[in-house]
């Protein structure tokens, strides 16, 4: 025998929240007592009294400080107004959808309508809606009581949450056909009409249905005569022990469906109780147990069926997917919707980006919408592994790897798949100007506190001081290990001071002293390097001991010396500039740093009493290059000889031309 459980079926959003609310409330000091009973199922009531839920007929039963629960169906304002003034404490369990019914009618009854409910009058529902109307409203069950509805009144209609849709719409019809204005509500709950949907698909399939449910519940009935009219052989259980083995003599498909009251562990009991029916079956005819295949699939269905509660973390497949949501199907009764807020950590422009259909992922149960679908999320099972995995390295001491994302009042955010927090004395491991130099870049981090539960604040505090300050260390020893005096070396230009520039050699600052900047006079190491350049520099000297570092970039230039030694000879007429005058002579400048001396005997072709008779500093003059020395490093220059010089070729052109 294949037994088959409807797509939707058992509890509905609104039951199960009533019932995880009672059990919060369960073995505590106070009593806690439900005006009726929580839901319409005795063995669940039961096994709630057992934990101290007690339910009651009156309010007048209830003391305080003992507190009152309201069940999923509602309850009338006056009576909620009544245990108010009693003193006593409300817990208030009714269902979402059932207190919008409530609001629309005490609206509706503002503006002056006429109530009719779709419903039982008897059913508690039902009587907590009539209170939210003054209990003036006409409650009909039955599309043959519509006479009493008077031509000419102003009606809208609801209907209790539970009730047969189609019959709705027929009362509907009926009204409309007496009455001008009609506003018509259909508050029949999304659960109800996909429980009878699945029942009535379920029927096509087999050849008995099981319908499981408390005889007072009406969703139950409604569902049973859902299944009846499809003409399939159907029966309502309240539990295993009602069902008759003689039901299923001949039948091979048996399909179970349950109203929104019955809970999952009797749905269970009843499958088991099928099990071995079936199992006896086969002994009888074949004196072998062979049903290992059904009893497997049938279990597996049961844990496909298990309604996965807040917080459960289930696998699913994708279905569909749109800019702002992705449809989920997590097997079982209901499909599940992650928004897209709930997709990832990182913000995406569409849901597109991040899964597609087909994909199965791993998600968290957020809550139940009321109409049975399920709010997930994935970024909190992700963040959840992440979590996991930083709490390994916490732990371990591990080093994690993330992008700083902006900077907050006293350090950094940086992400490491959730969001963390870098305190900016941990940042470097010496003072840190600027913050915001460190935003878009992916660092080495070490956890420094871990915390899942901290309501405030970062749950995870980095640090990268540590790692920087063993960094540098390493680099700092294989600095040592490899540096040798003379040798040229690349290196950045770290700080610029009065007295010279600091070089970051890649794990080590060595001192570039102003002096040996350049071969001539530097006024500040400024006006020869910048911050951040990059320069080759000649390891001048090494202190060991002391782990100093003397660096010279003169010595990787060319002297002014040996630029005149290249470029010039003697007997070159040259320009120059006067630098300065001395009672002998004038010196002038031929190359930056290297001045020649025109003594005053060369100053002209005549006696010269004083150089500044001749030159003035600043000037700018021709001179012929008389003689090089360079070991004493002295240049001897002549005025004179350019004048004689140009005399001399003025005659030769002169004599020239005269032939
Ligand atoms: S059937 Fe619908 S309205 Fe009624 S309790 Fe369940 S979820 Fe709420």
């Amino acid at each position: 025998m294949r037994i088959i459980l409807a797509r939707q079926a058992g509890f509905c959003a609104g039951v199960k929240r009533a019932i995880d609310i009672a059990e919060e409330c369960c073995d505590q000091e106070y009593s806690f007592y439900s005006l009726g009973p929580l839901v319409n199922n005795d063995e669940v009531v039961r096994r709630l009294e057992s934990r101290g839920i007690i339910p009651i007929e009156t309010l007048e039963q209830v003391n305080p400080p003992n507190r009152l629960i309201i069940r999923s169906h509602g309850a009338s304002r006056g009576l909620l107004l009544e245990a108010q003034s009693k003193g006593i404490e409300i817990i208030d369990a009714t269902c979402p959808l059932v207190k919008q019914v409530h609001e629309l009618v005490a609206s509706l009854r503002g503006e002056g309508y006429d109530i009719v409910i779709f419903g039982d009058i008897n059913h508690p529902e039902v009587q907590g809606i009539l209170g939210w109307c003054d209990n003036k409203a006409l409650v009909i069950n039955d599309v043959n009581q519509v006479s009493q509805i008077k031509p000419g009144q102003k009606i809208a209609i609801v209907s209790q949450t539970t009730k047969d849709e189609n019959k709705f719409y027929d009362l509907v019809e009926a009204i409309n056909l007496k009455i001008g204005e009609v506003k018509v509500y259909n508050t029949i709950c999304a659960a109800t009409k996909k429980r009878q949907q699945a029942a009535r698909e379920l029927a096509q399939e087999v050849e008995l249905i099981l319908v499981i449910g408390d005889r007072k519940s009406s969703n139950t009935t409604t569902l049973l005569r859902e299944c009846q009219n499809t003409g399939v052989k159907s029966y309502q259980v309240q539990n295993a022990e009602e069902i008759e083995p003689d039901w299923f003599e001949g039948v091979s498909t048996v399909g179970i469906t349950a109203g929104a009251s019955t809970p999952d562990w009797i749905i269970k009991e009843v499958m088991d109780r099928m099990t071995l029916l079936e199992e006896n079956d086969k002994q009888e005819t074949n004196g072998e147990i062979t049903n290992e295949e059904s009893f497997a699939h049938m279990e597996a269905e049961m844990a496909d069926f298990t309604t996965p509660s807040r917080g459960d973390i289930i696998n699913g497949k994708v279905i569909e997917v749109r800019d702002d949501e992705v449809m989920v199907d997590v097997g079982g009764k209901s499909e599940g919707i992650i928004p897209r807020r709930e997709l990832a950590v990182q913000d995406v422009e569409s849901a597109r980006d991040l899964v597609a259909v087909g994909d199965e992922i791993e998600v968290m149960v957020l809550k139940w919408d009321d109409d049975g679908t399920i709010l997930l999320s994935k970024k909190k099972v992700d963040s959840q592994k992440v979590m996991d995995s930083l709490e390994k390295a916490f732990e371990s001491g591990e080093v994690v790897e993330g992008t700083v994302t902006g900077s907050v009042k006293g350090g950094l955010l940086v992400d490491v798949g959730v969001v963390a927090f870098l305190p900016a004395s941990h940042v470097e491991d010496g003072y840190v100007k600027n913050l915001d130099d460190y935003i878009g870049n992916i660092y080495r981090f070490k956890i420094i506190e871990f915390n899942r539960n901290k309501r405030r604040g970062s749950q995870v505090v980095l640090s990268r001081k540590e790692l920087v300050a063993g960094e540098k260390a390493k680099l700092k020893e294989a600095f040592w290990q490899n540096i040798e005096e003379g040798q040229t070396k690349k290196g950045k230009v770290k700080r610029i001071v009065d007295y010279g520039v600091f070089i970051d050699l890649g794990g080590y600052e060595g001192l570039l002293h102003v002096s040996e900047l350049d071969h001539h006079r530097i006024d500040h190491p400024s006006n020869v390097v910048s911050e951040g350049e990059e320069i080759d520099v000649f390891i001048l000297a090494l202190d060991r001991e002391k782990e100093r570092v003397s660096l010279s970039r003169k010595q990787l230039i060319k002297s002014p010396w040996q630029i005149v030694l290249e470029k010039y000879n003697e007997g070159d007429i040259i320009e120059g500039k006067v630098v300065r005058l001395a009672p002998f002579g004038a010196f002038v400048e031929i190359e930056p740093g290297v001045d020649g001396l025109v003594h005053i005997s060369h100053l002209a072709n005549y006696r010269v009493e004083k150089p500044e008779d001749i030159v003035q500093p600043g000037q700018t003059i021709n001179v012929k290059i008389l003689s090089i020395d360079a070991e004493q490093k002295r240049i001897g220059l002549s005025i004179r000889e350019v004048a004689a010089d140009t005399e001399r070729s003025e005659v030769e052109e002169y004599l020239d031309n005269q032939e």
